[in-house]
């Protein structure tokens, strides 16, 4: 007898968790397949550690093979979903297509960079929302130091040693915070460079990390100005051109870097199935169930989970809840299955880590607000517990990090224009007819 088969669309922290449970709870009752555009489970909460180059890239990226014993993966692009007749449709990597019947789905296909309509963003700005931008801004970084190095026109050596990041959200704030100490480090090693490179840190919003905690914010404004970090909130960017950025206080910043980090949006993969979505979202239930479709459960940055402890409010996006949502999904698909009762979507807030290099950090765990190495100590300690595998690479990594030179070199792997701003949306989804 074939077992019914449950297909998750996305390996992030909902569908990773989700094939995780699943195959715990009920890889004797149904096969389950993992559909993802890589072969491996990417962290993203330490990118701005691998784009300042103290993380190696593989630290972060766990394979999915090895870890997920019991769960076929399929590496392949979603392009089509038919939700009449249960299958998905994808390309892979080769660019064959295949299909997935199933009888169970999760749908957990994260989120892409937020797009504002600012003239020039879209065609000079930089988003960091995956590998491959860290790897071009570590590459792009070190580039203009080197080429700063080389000239003898001041006003080129300022332009490219300036590096604007928008938005001071979790990850602008760590960008920046990282790349001032990247670049201090790129500096030590080449003594004809006279200007001490530039970070600037701009948000429309009062205060640095304003979705968090003000003690946080507090903590992240200190180290962040102490280290020579140009902080200007109540600022962004009115207009990019190829030679610098206009800001929205009427001064023009000349730069060759402009890194978007002003949030993330839907993948717009989700808005074309023909289900109702909420600001690009999936809606679903408590119980993550797509309304009409009891069989279509969908989770994380792509789904609006109603949020308990904000009644009328879906969850933010952040990898807590994703992970959590995941393992829910999984839950009561198994439970569809007769195993266990199904569950509502609840959660307690833990608190947040957000690392700002060298030994600063602020967080608060259970709301017990930290700064300085205690924040770093737990910051560390929760990414290490929080990575499905890879745990002592990354802990060398940091060690290595913290005795030795750090070695920036470009590896001109990943150009400029394998990194748009703008993803393109799949062309073939539909709902089925
Ligand atoms: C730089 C950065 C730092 C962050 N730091 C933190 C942090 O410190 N704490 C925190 O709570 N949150 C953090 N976040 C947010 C957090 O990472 C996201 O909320 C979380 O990843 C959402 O999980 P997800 O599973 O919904 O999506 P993702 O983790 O993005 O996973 C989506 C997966 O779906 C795959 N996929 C997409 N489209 C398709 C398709 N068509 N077919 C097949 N597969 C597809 C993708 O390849 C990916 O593997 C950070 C985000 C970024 C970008």
């Amino acid at each position: 007898m074939t077992k019914p088969r449950v297909v998750i669309v996305g390996a992030g922290f909902a569908g990773y968790h989700a094939a995780k449970t699943l195959r715990r709870l009920a890889r004797d009752r149904a096969e389950i397949v993992l559909l993802n555009t890589t072969d491996y489970f990417l962290y993203l909460p330490l990118l701005p550690e691998v784009a300042a180059g103290v993380v190696e890239p593989t630290r972060i990226s766990v394979p999915l093979a090895g870890t997920l014993d019991g769960v076929r993966v399929v590496v392949g692009e979603a392009d089509r979903v038919d939700l009449q007749n249960r299958w998905v449709g994808y390309r892979s990597a080769e660019g064959d297509h295949g299909q997935l019947a199933y009888d169970r789905l999760i749908l957990s296909v994260g989120s892409v960079n937020k797009l504002l309509p600012i003239p020039g963003v879209t065609e000079y700005a930089h988003g960091f929302r995956g590998l491959p931008e860290a790897l071009y801004l570590h590459d792009h970084v070190v580039r203009q130091v080197e080429l700063a190095e080389l000239t003898d026109d001041p006003a080129e050596q300022r332009a490219r040693t300036t590096f604007v990041v928008v938005g001071a959200g979790y990850t602008g704030t760590e960008v920046a915070a990282h790349g001032q100490l990247f670049t201090d480090r790129l500096l030590a090693q080449r003594p004809h460079l006279k200007v001490r490179p530039r970070w600037m840190l701009l948000d429309v919003a009062p205060r640095v990390l304003p979705e968090l905690d003000r003690r946080m914010s507090v903590t992240a404004d200190r180290v962040l100005r102490r280290r020579g970090v140009d902080v200007r909130m109540g600022t962004s960017v009115g207009e990019a051109t190829p030679d610098g950025v206009m800001l929205t206080d009427g001064e023009y910043v000349p730069t060759c870097s402009l890194i978007w980090c002003v949030g993330v949006r839907p993948d717009p993969f989700v808005a074309e199935l023909g289900l109702r979505t909420e600001k690009g979202r999936l809606v679903v239930d408590e119980y993550l169930n797509v309304p009409g479709y009891p069989e279509v459960f969908a989770c994380g940055d792509a789904a609006a989970v109603p949020d308990p402890t904000r009644p009328g409010q879906v969850c933010a996006m952040t990898a807590q809840h994703a992970q959590r949502q995941g393992k829910l999904a999984a839950h009561n698909i198994a439970a569809s299955y007769g195993r266990g009762a199904r569950k509502s979507y609840k959660h307690h807030d833990l608190g947040w880590v957000v690392d700002l290099g060298g030994k600063d950090a602020a967080a608060n765990p259970l709301h017990v607000p930290l700064s300085g190495l205690p924040a770093k100590a737990v910051t560390r300690g929760y990414h290490l517990l929080a990575m499905p595998g890879n745990r002592p690479r990354v802990a060398a990594d940091w060690a290595l990090d913290a005795a030795l030179p750090r070695p920036a070199v470009q590896l001109g792997l990943v150009p400029a224009n394998a990194v748009p701003l703008e993803s393109e949306s799949p062309e073939l989804v539909r709902r089925g007819t």
